[in-house]
């Protein structure tokens, strides 16, 4: 078989089987033209896992080379303040963020991008990374939103801070009723009742224990935290983390536990579900002990465990007065100034239709009135039109420490997004729209999108860390006729939900560290739901990566063959002629293009419809021989000239 060929069949350039042959252990020489057919079907039949073979000896190559290159290299320095976001992290260190999030993992820590770490961690995967870590402090205060608050308590006079109510965040494991506690909760508070209850869900809610008040964050999932994560958790004072007596500690127990740390946070741990029959407290606390070295307090440590069932309401008054126990040790940092312009923290922002954008924030410093402009950034965001509390009820002015509908603003804020009193300077308004409405003309262009084929995901992991850096590998897949479409993207083993969702969404469901239950697994069938499970992210992106290649369009390409001198013109007609000539380069084939070159110069392009030798019809004529051509086109060509062959060939775009 001639070696053009066997490239075509393998779908790669002629040159670059060349020089992969002999890397494959298949030495035929770089001038080969022809390979025993014996041979060429071995190659064919085992191309693949050649192929693969030889991508991992690369990889390998590569690794052995880069390792020798950072031996030779002195290490390179860069300069990080005290707490840095993963990903300003890998944008100084110049590296994919993708590498020093599974460095972190490899460490056991399971970051998001907005997650700051601290500078020992960063020293510690920058070491493991080529990289020398050093601590600039002077980068410490180039203080950015998350540490404006800091700085900004920093200025009040100490005489004019006040006690203001602590900020409590729920975390914890999926399922182990995290839901249950803000509702068991809620139901503690006399005042609330009074009230009527609250008729308006706003993200977060005060309760009275003790005549102190008590802020909980309660958005839905939680996602509120997760978002503010990378405003360095700011916004809570204290943290409780859930743990389910019936399952232990759960990688989401351990994520929240790390975002805790890494946040400095004060926290008690809320042994949930002691009511079951099931539930096991000793061994919970053990695990916490084991996996998370934390050292319960009546086994002789520091931390505060208060045994709960959110679902009876035992427990509840109790882990409230461990809450404001740690609230009174923190009673320094727990405080605010109330009359100077306020300052807080958007944890719910959405558009209604009615009252246009609604935000609510936490207020952390100063009292937010009606008729405030609020500015974000130093763009004028709004003035406050009307202010409601929790209850849903119309209030005059909010107060650190306390949630507050605000309705009025021009423009929806983003959850997390640090908003002030202040004039700001306008922001144009009008381009803003006009970028809304470019996304709902491309939302609704659905022509334009229906060329692009979709591949449609809904991603369960086990923690966010991971969740994300899915996420993140994927988004760098940039293929412009193709769109990854993450419909939905959660915590935790596969659902029937789940199952339904992809069904109508026609999405597949992958799942990363998570399970799929047998009954799930047994709807995901009848449903005709692709479900798939892994464990290492990179055989995950490859998967997709697979997908996408059978849905990329193949690109036709020019494939040069072998070049002819024209010896002699036997015959011309009208839009044809018949040469004879000799192959000088490489080989020409059958049903190729020809291009005329005479002076080094293109002159003419037509197509060949016959190739022979000594009179025979052939496929090919090698490299020396002499064939005879019939050349369809505008019969242009002389003795002397030289034609060019060519091929059109499909490429498969590699991804
Ligand atoms: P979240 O995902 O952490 O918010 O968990 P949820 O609050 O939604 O609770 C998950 C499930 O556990 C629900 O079915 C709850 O009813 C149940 N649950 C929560 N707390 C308790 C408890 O103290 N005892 C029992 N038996 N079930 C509970």
């Amino acid at each position: 078989m001639n070696i053009t060929e066997l490239a075509r069949i393998l779908k790669i350039p002629t040159q670059e089987l060349r020089d992969k042959l002999p890397r494959l252990g298949f030495d035929i020489g770089q001038k080969a033209i022809k390979i025993d057919n014996r041979t060429a079907n071995k190659i064919i039949s085992q191309w693949n896992d050649l192929i693969k073979q030889l991508e991992i000896q690369e990889q390998k190559e590569k690794g052995k080379n880069d390792m020798e290159e950072e031996k030779i290299e002195t290490k390179k320095e860069i300069k990080i303040p005290s707490f840095i976001t993963v990903r300003n992290f890998a944008q100084i260190a110049d590296l994919p963020v993708n590498q020093v999030l599974s460095e972190l993992m490899k460490n056991s820590i399971f970051s998001s991008l907005n997650e700051k770490i601290d500078f020992e961690t960063a020293a510690i995967i920058g070491a493991d990374l080529g990289l020398e870590v050093k601590l600039d402090e002077k980068l410490d205060t180039q203080i950015d939103q998350q540490d404006k608050l800091k700085d900004l308590l920093k200025q009040e006079k100490q005489s004019d801070l006040q006690p203001r109510p602590p900020v409590i965040v729920v975390m914890g494991h999926v399922d182990h009723g995290k839901t249950k506690l803000l509702d068991a909760i809620r139901k503690t508070d006399v005042v609330a009742g009074e009230a009527g209850g609250i008729t308006q869900h706003i993200g977060a809610y005060q309760v009275k224990r003790r005549n102190k008040i008590i802020t909980f964050i309660d958005t839905p999932g939680h996602e509120a935290f997760t978002a503010m994560r990378s405003r360095g958790a700011k916004i809570a004072d204290i943290a409780i983390l859930v743990v389910a007596a019936d399952d232990g500690v759960k990688p989401q127990t351990i994520e929240a536990f790390r975002i805790i740390e890494a946040a400095k946070l004060p926290y008690v741990v809320a042994i949930n579900k002691i009511d079951k029959p099931e539930a096991n407290v000793d061994k919970t606390k053990q695990e916490l002990s084991n996996q998370l070295k934390i050292n319960p307090e009546d086994w002789g440590g520091k931390t505060i465990c208060a045994p709960i069932s959110a679902k009876q309401g035992t427990g509840i008054e109790n882990l409230l007065d461990m809450v404001l126990l740690i609230a009174d040790m923190e009673a320094d940092k727990i405080k605010a100034n109330p009359h100077t312009s306020a300052f807080g923290t958007v944890i719910e922002s959405r558009v209604d239709k009615g009252e246009g954008a609604i935000a609510t924030v936490l207020i952390q410093n100063g009292t937010l009135k009606i008729g405030d402009s609020l500015c974000l950034r130093n763009n004028l965001y709004g003035k406050v039109k009307a202010l409601k509390d929790y209850f849903g009820q119309n209030i005059t002015k909010a107060i650190p420490g306390m949630p507050a509908k605000i309705i009025g603003l021009k423009v929806a804020p983003v959850v997390g997004d640090v908003l002030e009193v202040g004039a700001g300077k306008k922001i144009k308004i009008k381009k803003i729209k006009t970028g809304l409405k470019e996304q709902i003309i491309k939302k609704t262009n659905s022509e334009e999108d229906s060329k692009i084929k979709k591949i449609n995901l809904i991603i369960k992991s086990d923690v966010l860390g991971s969740g994300e850096a899915i996420e993140e590998s994927l988004a760098k897949i940039e293929i412009p006729e193709i769109k990854i479409n993450i419909i939905k993207k959660g915590l935790g083993n596969i659902t029937e939900g789940d199952i339904t969702q992809a069904e109508a969404s026609q999405a597949q469901t992958i799942g990363f560290n998570v399970k799929i239950p047998t009954a799930v697994e047994d709807l995901a069938r009848d449903k005709n739901v692709t479900v798939k499970l892994y464990n290492i992210i990179y055989e995950l992106i490859n998967d997709i990566k697979k997908q996408i290649q059978e849905l990329v369009e193949p690109e036709i390409e020019r494939v040069d063959l072998g070049k002819v001198k024209v010896l002699a013109i036997f015959r011309t007609e009208s839009n044809s002629q018949i040469i004879g000539g000799k192959v000088i380069k490489d080989t020409v084939e059958q049903n190729s293009f020809i291009e005329v070159i005479r002076d080094k110069q293109i002159i003419e392009t037509g197509k060949l419809a016959k190739l022979q030798s000594g009179k025979q019809d052939v496929n090919i004529v090698e490299e020396g021989q002499e064939c005879g051509i019939r050349y369809e086109g505008k019969p242009v060509i002389k003795e002397g000239d030289v034609l060019q062959f060519w091929k059109e060939e499909k490429i498969i775009k590699k991804i």
